[in-house]
């Protein structure tokens, strides 16, 4: 009976297509042909590098100057990545955010990152989205990453409000507008021999993480390393 009812009220459903998932047993997140679609992207191969995606070292090109290491999961390019980053922007999953950071987690270290004497911190949301949504998707992705690598999280940046989205803007505008969004947090203490590792969900023109990664190393971080979940795909400069 219990059984029964736990069917009725637990059944959870794909987060990419909604399909109900019958066999609910495990902390699933996809149904087995969104997970089959998942596990192409991920064995898809870097078009410049020729290593599978998670493996990829790549750096776009505006993060050339301040980072050491980007990882990513999954290109972002088709309709499946774009759903999987609506889910986790849009719904406040749990189970979604920790599978995400755990795939986080297990992408750094098969690419053999080092995360000894790390801090880890996120992009933050417009206020205005926060408000709307009710959370900061990228604070919460970040925490479970941070949780589950024993690490600190730092709140170390703020958004400025009324600032255009990035993602209707040319590269160029963006690089400005990500100068004029992005700010430290003030009476921030000076880090020293720390590393950052910053978290965001998908790397476009890089233009974001390289104003981040810029006002990180001027409060004192060494070394500072992107994870996102999915990265555009970029060739001779473009996007
Ligand atoms: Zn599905
Ligand atoms: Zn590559």
């Amino acid at each position: 009976m219990i059984d029964f009812l736990k069917r009725l009220f637990l059944v959870r459903k794909c987060v990419v297509c909604r399909k109900v998932m019958l066999d609910d047993t495990r902390e699933e997140v996809f149904c087995n042909e969104c997970r089959a679609e998942y596990e192409r992207l991920k064995a898809l191969r870097c078009r410049i590098c020729g290593r599978e995606h998670r493996l990829c070292r790549c750096l776009p090109p505006r993060l050339f100057h301040d980072v050491a290491h980007a990882v990513h999961l999954i290109p972002y390019r088709d309709a499946f990545a774009h759903r999987l980053i609506y889910v986790l922007k849009r719904k406040n999953d749990r189970v979604t955010r920790r599978f995400l950071a755990g795939e986080l987690v297990r992408a750094v270290r098969d690419a053999g990152v080092s995360t000894a004497d790390c801090d880890v911190s996120f992009v933050p949301r417009l206020p205005k989205s926060i408000g709307y949504y009710g959370f900061d998707h990228s604070r919460t992705l970040a925490r479970a990453f941070a949780r589950m690598l024993g690490l600190p999280l730092k709140r170390l940046f703020r958004h400025k409000r009324r600032t255009p989205l990035q993602k209707n803007l040319t590269v160029w505008e963006r690089e400005e507008n990500a100068r004029r969004s992005y700010h430290l947090r003030r009476r921030l203490p000076r880090e020293r021999g720390r590393r950052l590792i910053l978290v965001d969900d998908v790397v476009t023109s890089g233009c974001t993480m390289a104003r981040l990664a810029s006002l990180a190393k001027s409060v004192g971080y060494e070394e500072i390393i992107v994870v996102s979940l999915a990265r555009a795909i970029f060739r001779r400069g473009r996007i």
